[in-house]
């Protein structure tokens, strides 16, 4: 059986699901119990608002997405995707609110945020900067806010998040992505959160941390700069646990975390989970002078 034989099966996840392996990842580590929990009710949140955003019919057919692929085009252009800004205000509301209860360390200006400031200047500027994926003006407007930038911008993610996934259910319905030798999403053009290792032939798989569909790349190879050569590749793993890796790339000074597919199907192995249950990999990482390839969602 050689690498490509299958078709890749984009990701299935629902919130029994979630919520199923949450509790098997803080059964197995007490210390997330946490940070699973957090990331529960963020996904119950951000699922229920999902149902009202509305279906999207595929927007190409199956030779415009293989030549879109092929020329190393994404397949939705998200400055184009139609955002309900109230709808992802009432999101970020939400998502805020789950925040701030589980939040161990109080959020300061949560509230100010909420009340004042985005009431005055809605979300849309903020949607805008984010989707043009323009940092600089990303990090002008917040300076307009009182809320840390960091935090704004996790809160944008975690809010647009559901209305990628909407799109790209249905334009990667009309490509194969098994074989995308690219460092960012073929469908959305963002980073990867993470790699698992495809249980039928180990092919490497990245998800995308915003949309979170899924691409095949080559073992060999850092998505963040496409570093080739081997020899500026290594990797790290916890003793006794050599199925989740973190490979460090020496040309760019970044890492991508990879874990080996738990089994059975691949389509339920829930990327996020797994991300913040190999915290201890990040930590490692870091504390060897490398630095996360993608921004983060809860770190
Ligand atoms: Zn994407
Ligand atoms: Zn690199």
């Amino acid at each position: 059986m050689k690498i490509g034989d299958f078709k890749l099966k984009q990701r299935r996840i629902n919130k029994s699901l979630v919520n199923r392996q949450a509790r098997a990842y803080a059964d197995s580590n007490p210390k997330l119990k946490g940070v699973m929990s957090l990331y529960r009710e963020v996904f119950s949140v951000q699922r229920k608002l999902s149902q009202r955003i509305p279906d999207r019919l595929p927007h190409l057919d199956e030779s415009q997405a293989f030549k879109l692929v092929e020329e190393g085009e994404t397949l939705i252009d998200t400055r184009e995707l139609p955002i309900d800004a109230a709808l992802a205000e009432e999101l970020m509301r939400e998502l805020a609110e789950v925040l701030r209860k589980k939040s161990e360390a109080p959020l300061e200006k949560l509230e100010e945020f909420l009340e004042k400031e985005l009431a005055a200047e809605g979300l849309r500027p903020l949607i805008d900067a984010f989707l043009e994926r323009d940092d600089e003006k990303f990090l002008g407007l917040a300076e307009g806010y009182s809320l840390e930038p960091a935090v704004l911008y996790m809160l944008t993610h975690l809010t647009l998040a559901p209305f990628m996934w909407k799109a790209a259910v249905a334009a990667t319905r009309k490509a194969d992505l098994d074989q995308v030798p690219k460092g960012r999403c073929p469908v959305c053009g963002d980073l990867p959160i993470m790699g698992f290792l495809r249980s039928e032939d180990g092919l490497r798989v990245l998800e995308c941390s915003l949309c979170g569909s899924r691409w095949g790349i080559p073992r060999i190879i850092c998505p963040f700069c496409m570093n080739v050569d081997q020899g500026k590749l290594k990797y790290i793993f916890a003793e006794g646990d050599e199925k989740r890796r973190a490979y460090l790339c020496e040309k760019c000074g970044r890492y991508l975390k990879v874990s080996t597919a738990p089994g059975e199907r691949d389509e339920e192995f829930v990327i996020p989970l797994e991300d913040l249950a190999t915290a201890h990999l990040d930590l490692a990482a870091e504390e060897k002078g490398y630095e996360r390839g993608c921004r983060t969602v809860f770190s």
